[in-house]
């Protein structure tokens, strides 16, 4: 028997250590290098005499060594004295050192030095310096210095030269036509060549705001970028076929619509109407339902699933959380099966027979509407006909299971329509910029007959006051939530929170009921706690935050926040939102345990002066900026390095229009620009 020779493997050369830093930062190709523009610059183009340095100053001074002197402080360090013709001295430090040093800062050697001046002890000195021994007519830099963004194992040294090198040899052509860049903005090639080494005689404030007209340029086209592969994959999606539900005038909808024991608002009216709107076409849907904490959003997506199931199609309904899931499957429930609507609950914790014969439902089409939690998209889920998939708290969910649903779908070659739901309204220009292949609706009216929520801060010290007003609400029939914080790192300090809070709350609350829910307590003990505030038997309700959305309890009316400094704007908002539901006056406590560090101080603020949605959403995005609005990896914010959201908005809309009049004229320069700016990483963002 012979046995086949291995295959030659082909000899592979190791890449150095900087080389594989380069790939992590996304450096790899000549263009990406020259698209990495410094973070900032070092002026080495001029000399400072020694006796114009000031303490703090970041200067170059050149010299004379006068001594060089190892010492024995607290540590050893090598301290060498420097002057000039200013006829000062400056000290040099080092704690770290070796021979070269010594034998570089020997005494009369002329050295070139560049560091942070301190006022020390000793007067002016520097610490750690860069250096290098010069001569007397050692040429100065004739432009600035680029530091670059970079990782602890690449050396700035080493990204200079392949920074430079990349600009030397990518093609930094124009690729996008002289009309459609706004005015006054330089071309590709001289912008870059100017970024990476302006002249001494820039404004240096204008290249740190970026506002100078070769940043302007650069963030153009980064906007630009991402506004072309967005529209492009949307225009794709709008190729793919999707099926078209007829809306009958005395179908299921009208008989959902009849049976609500309250008219729609203004606002709901109108977004049912976009909605029907997209279900009649043959495009998937791909539509943005926003709307605040309380607008009823529930209904609107109840009423869409019953345009598609009496279109003879399912609706799938994705939540964040399990109690989230149940509490729209029970809402959902009550409205859909007077009307013969059949449906199925899908959860994780769902398992055994009571699993497959959900799953069974759900295959052969006999469940019309199927409920759950991400486990509606595991692989074993099967539909048999997914028209229609809406996924509420659409933010909490990755890029990933937005994709999985849709592939859900494998009815004739059709894709589902999705309907995504969120009570984080989104400020235009991120809408513009994030969303850009997205339809957006939005409730900007709550339903009548709401009370406004008044907020207040305290610090944790006002507890028993606290209670005693818990005492009062309960004591008029009246029921409470009290929110502990989730601390990441620890789940096991997390309930130790709550429960101690529980059982204060237990002591101080003798002959009501206080209850106490938190994410690690089994599925039917969650509900059963859930059922029992529900009800109205239990008073009080202490929990850890897996009630932070969707929960309707309307005869709650005091909301209190413990630890609010470590929650986020947004997701305290979302909490807040809990109460104000009925028709009583709600109160929102937040407690927190000081010092509050800024950000801490602006969201409480915030809290405090502002129950509108929108105007949190924007506070939230000036406080955090875009890249952690949303969690990085889902907003797309990573792929905008330059441009500012909040405040690059002309440049968002000029990028646009420019994006759909290059994708209309001259769709190879459109391909061509996104693949200079994004690489591989086009495909990611068509999600
Ligand atoms: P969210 O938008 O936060 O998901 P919900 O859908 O949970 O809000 O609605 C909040 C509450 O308002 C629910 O009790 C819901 O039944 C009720 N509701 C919704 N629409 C209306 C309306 N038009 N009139 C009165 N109550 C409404
Ligand atoms: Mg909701």
């Amino acid at each position: 028997m012979t046995i086949p020779a291995p295959l030659a493997v082909p000899e592979r050369k190791e890449k150095s250590a900087p080389q594989k830093a380069m790939e992590k930062l996304g450096l790899v190709r000549d263009i990406d290098l020259a698209l990495h523009l410094p973070l900032r610059y070092e002026d080495e183009t001029r000399i400072v005499p020694i006796s114009s340095l000031r303490d703090g100053d970041t200067a170059q001074v050149e010299g004379t060594v006068r001594d060089c002197q190892v010492q024995l402080r607290s540590r050893r360090q090598l301290v060498v004295r420097l002057g000039d013709d200013s006829r000062d001295e400056l000290v040099l430090r080092f704690l770290n050192f070796y021979p070269s040093h010594q034998k570089a800062l020997a005494p009369g050697k002329r050295v070139r030095v560049r560091g942070d001046a301190r006022g020390g002890f000793f007067g002016l000195e520097m610490v750690h310096p860069t250096f290098k021994n010069v001569d007397e007519d050692t040429p100065l830099a004739t432009a600035l210095t680029p530091v670059y963004p970079t990782s602890a194992a690449l050396p700035q040294a080493y990204l200079r030269k392949a920074v430079a090198s990349g600009v030397k040899h990518a093609d930094l052509s124009d690729i996008v036509p002289p009309e459609l860049v706004p005015k006054g903005m330089t071309s590709l090639r001289e912008s870059l060549q100017f970024l990476h080494h302006p002249t001494p005689d820039v404004s240096m404030a204008e290249l740190e705001d970026k506002s100078h007209p070769a940043w302007q340029r650069l963030k153009f086209e980064e906007l630009l970028a991402q506004q072309l592969s967005q529209l492009q994959s949307r225009r794709e999606r709008d190729l793919q076929r999707a099926p078209r539900f007829d809306i009958n005038p005395d179908g299921l909808q009208e008989k959902l619509l009849a049976a609500l024991p309250f008219s729609l608002t203004t606002a709901q009216r109108r977004v049912v109407e976009e909605i029907g709107g997209d279900l009649q076409k043959e495009m998937p849907m791909h539509r943005l339902l926003q709307g605040d904490v309380g607008s009823g959003k529930t209904v609107v997506a109840a009423l869409a699933a019953a345009i598609a199931i009496e279109a003879g199609w399912q609706c799938a309904l994705m939540a964040p959380t399990e109690i989230l899931a149940e509490q729209h499957f029970r809402k959902l429930i009550d409205w859909l099966t007077p009307l013969g609507i059949d449906m199925a609950w899908l959860t994780g914790s769902r398992k055994g027979k009571g699993r497959r014969e959900m799953l069974g439902k759900v295959a052969s089409g006999e469940a019309k509407l199927v409920v759950g939690t991400h486990a509606v998209i595991q692989d074993e889920v099967e539909f048999a006909k997914l028209g229609l998939a809406i996924i509420d708290e659409q933010h909490r969910f990755g890029v990933q299971q937005r994709l999985a649903l849709r592939g859900k779908l494998a009815t004739q070659a059709l894709e589902p329509h999705m309907l995504m739901m969120s009570a984080t309204p989104i400020p235009r220009t991120l809408a513009m910029t994030l969303f850009a292949d997205l339809d957006i609706s939005t409730i900007d009216e709550l339903p009548p007959g709401r009370t406004p929520i008044v907020t207040k801060v305290f610090a944790d010290g006002k507890r028993d006051a606290v209670i005693a007003r818990i005492r009062d609400e309960v004591e008029q029939g009246r029921q409470v939530y009290w929110v502990c914080p989730l601390i990441e790192e620890s789940e096991h300090m997390d309930l130790q929170n709550a429960t101690a809070t529980h059982a204060q709350l237990c002591e101080a609350l003798p002959g009501h009921m206080v209850g106490l829910l938190h994410g690690r307590m089994p599925a039917a003990e969650k509900a059963a706690v859930m059922s029992l505030f529900s009800g109205g038997q239990m008073a009080v309700l202490v929990s850890t935050t897996v009630i932070e959305v969707g929960v309707d309890v309307p005869n709650a009316s005091l909301m209190v926040i413990e630890h609010a400094e470590r929650f986020g704007l947004s997701q305290l908002h979302q909490l807040r939102g809990r109460v104000g539901r009925g028709s009583v006056a709600s109160v929102c406590v937040l407690l927190y345990s000081g010092p509050l560090s800024y950000t801490g101080k602006s969201r409480l603020k915030a809290m405090a002066e502002t129950t509108d949605g929108f105007e949190i959403a924007r506070r939230d995005l000036d406080i955090r900026g875009p890249g952690e609005f949303f969690g990085a990896r889902q907003s797309g914010a990573p792929l905008l390095r330059f441009a500012e959201l909040t405040l690059d908005e002309h440049l968002v809309k000029s990028a646009r229009d420019a994006a759909q009049q290059m994708l209309d004229k001259l769709p190879q320069a459109a391909e061509r620009h996104v693949a200079r700016w994004l690489g591989g990483r086009a495909e990611y963002l068509k999600a």
